[in-house]
């Protein structure tokens, strides 16, 4: 192991939508990338096809992020098959399988989205800092980088998914906690919140934000894309913000700007 090998970068939920975008982005910027999936490994092997076809270099990691053993094995895994581990980008994510109002939800729907959506990120990145501190220590890594992709529903609330906007402004937080802890320790941690983008998650209400979109929900009228996202996390993996830490990057057509 050594750091003149190309760097790493386990995304998590890479089998589709938003992740597969950072894996292709990632790959297209020269990073090794573990593509995580929960279930679905015929997008995975999809995910892989188009980093392979964009000259890219990736290994596939199975594991649910809600699953602490499986937690402990994707980042293990990954540092066999690489060598190193130089970032962690949590993007696996759930929406509610309902959308209940906030007085009837369920506590098996807030479990769920919860262990995935935050627990999940919260106890890998304990893993992935720990690794990456011993390899700064060790020399192999210059430095780490944790990402987590967040939401808009940190801030805007939807009544009908209480527990998906809880899941991501808990996210927010961990942003700010990981990112103090390890500020000084050379790895940075950052809150990449995307707006309303195309993908898997999106595809039940797309009608609504067709309409939407159109009447001008996000200044920039359009679907936000993966790529648009994974073009973010590419420029914050190159290092160019690098007297930087905790910082949001809205990738969300300028969703969160207040108009009058
Ligand atoms: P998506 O198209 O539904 O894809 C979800 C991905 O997460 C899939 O790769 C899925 O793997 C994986 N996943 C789900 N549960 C998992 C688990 N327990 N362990 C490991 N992987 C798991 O969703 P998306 O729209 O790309 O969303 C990605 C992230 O962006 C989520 O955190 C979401 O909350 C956030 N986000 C999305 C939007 C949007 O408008 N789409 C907006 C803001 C934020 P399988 O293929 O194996 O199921």
């Amino acid at each position: 192991m050594n750091s003149s090998t190309p760097p790493v970068a386990l995304v998590t939920g890479a089998s589709r939508g938003i992740g597969r975008g950072i894996a292709v982005a990632l790959a297209k910027s020269g990073w090794r990338v573990g593509i995580n999936f929960a279930s679905n490994q015929s997008a995975a092997d999809e995910t892989l096809a188009l980093v392979r076809a964009a000259g890219g270099t990736a290994e596939i990691i199975p594991g649910d992020v809600a699953n602490r053993v499986q937690r402990q094995t994707m980042i293990d895994r990954t540092l066999v098959l690489f060598g190193r581990f130089d970032a962690l980008i949590n993007n696996a994510g759930v929406a509610p399988e309902s959308r209940d109002d906030l007085l009837d939800g369920s506590e098996a729907a807030y479990d769920r989205v919860m262990n995935i959506n935050l627990k999940g990120p919260y106890f890998l990145s304990q893993i992935a800092a720990k690794l990456m501190l011993s390899q700064i220590a060790a020399g192999t890594i210059p430095r780490g980088f944790i990402i987590n992709i967040s939401s808009v529903s940190a801030y805007a609330i939807s009544t009908n998914r209480g527990e998906y906007c809880v899941s991501k402004a808990g996210m927010a937080m961990m942003t700010g906690l990981f990112a103090s802890r390890l500020a000084n320790e050379n790895i940075v941690v950052h809150d990449v919140r995307p707006g309303v983008i195309e993908t898997d998650m999106t595809e039940a209400v797309k009608a609504k934000y067709d309409k939407l979109l159109a009447e001008g929900l996000t200044p920039i009228r359009r679907w936000g894309q993966p790529e648009d996202v994974g073009a973010c996390v590419a420029a914050i993996l190159s290092g160019a913000f690098s007297y930087s830490t905790g910082q949001v990057f809205d990738v969300d057509g300028g969703y969160h700007l207040r108009q009058l």
